[in-house]
């Protein structure tokens, strides 16, 4: 795209990302929202649909209601479960013997769902049986729930602290 060819131009050329890198689109609340390549962002600011933070960051000039990641909407899965957990006990941090543990036990209504399924090594499963974490002394590292979407998963495992830096607000 020629850049005379637009009408308003605002920003720069020189503070627009390259064509070939990865951008990442946070929404107007600074919530990291989707990564695009350097010429779609570039689209974006011309447009004034965004803003320039640095390099390889935009930010959008409206709030963009979050999209629900799909995986979140569906019924969890053992892997889902195995993935979302990082292969660990969620009380302990084991990563030997896992099982799936229901928050809320079976037997008093505990449902199949994200926020009550989580990993547990079979020794924290055993001293749990079932009653409550707090009942059986265990402490949770995280609170169960939906997976993330992608692009969160991505930005907080970045090394780049250009992204990084944004990953706290998920
Ligand atoms: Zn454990």
């Amino acid at each position: 795209m020629l850049l005379s060819n637009v009408n308003f131009v605002e920003v720069r050329e020189t503070e627009l990302p390259r064509p070939d890198i990865n951008v990442l689109v946070l929404n107007f609340d600074y919530t990291p929202l989707n990564i695009v390549q350097g010429r779609r962002a570039i689209v974006l600011l011309l447009k004034e649909k965004a803003q320039v933070v640095s390099e390889s960051v935009i930010r959008l000039r409206t709030y963009v209601p979050l999209l629900i990641s799909r995986t979140a909407k569906e019924k969890p899965t053992k892997a889902a479960i195995y993935r979302r957990d990082n292969n660990t006990c969620q009380y302990c941090g084991s990563t030997r013997a896992l099982t799936i543990d229901h928050l809320v036990p079976r037997c008093k209504g505990g449902q199949d769902t994200w926020e009550n399924l989580l990993l547990a090594c079979s020794k924290c499963n055993t001293a749990k049986g079932h009653k409550t974490p707090e009942q059986a002394g265990l402490k949770l590292k995280r609170k169960p729930r939906p997976p993330l979407p992608k692009v969160v998963e991505i930005v907080q495992k970045s090394t780049d602290p250009e992204w990084s830096q944004f990953a706290y607000r998920c």
